[in-house]
């Protein structure tokens, strides 16, 4: 949790959530610009008027017509996807709680960015 941002994790659920004041409206922005695989979007709450930047970028292409997923080899979840193919993250009981937990949020991202559209 951040101190300027305290809304921060409502935010990046619902990205029309105000990052500083939680304000649930329509923000008004700039942008999206984008450069390569990146995009950025400037926004201002309408009611606190502080500013942010989005900043998204690139993580999978996927045909429309076989929904073939293709991970972008630079990002993390390229790591993620070899450690699952060498059976890393498969539930271990002699993990500790943590490394337990961790390998779950690595499977739970996996399987969000794989899933059917
Ligand atoms: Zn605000």
């Amino acid at each position: 949790m951040t101190t300027s941002m305290p809304h921060i994790l409502q935010h990046q659920v619902h990205a029309f959530i105000c990052p500083c004041c939680g304000y649930e409206e329509e923000t008004v922005g700039e942008g999206p610009q984008a450069f390569g695989a990146e995009v950025f979007e400037t926004v201002t709450c309408p009611r606190c008027k502080e500013s942010w930047r989005n900043e998204y970028r690139l993580f999978a292409t996927r045909h429309k017509a076989s929904d073939e997923v293709a991970i972008v080899q630079t990002q993390p979840l390229a790591a993620l996807m070899a450690l699952d193919a060498m059976s890393w993250l498969d539930e271990d009981p002699c993990n500790t709680p943590e490394l337990a937990a961790a390998k779950k949020q690595a499977r739970e991202a996996l399987a969000g960015a794989q899933k059917p559209n």
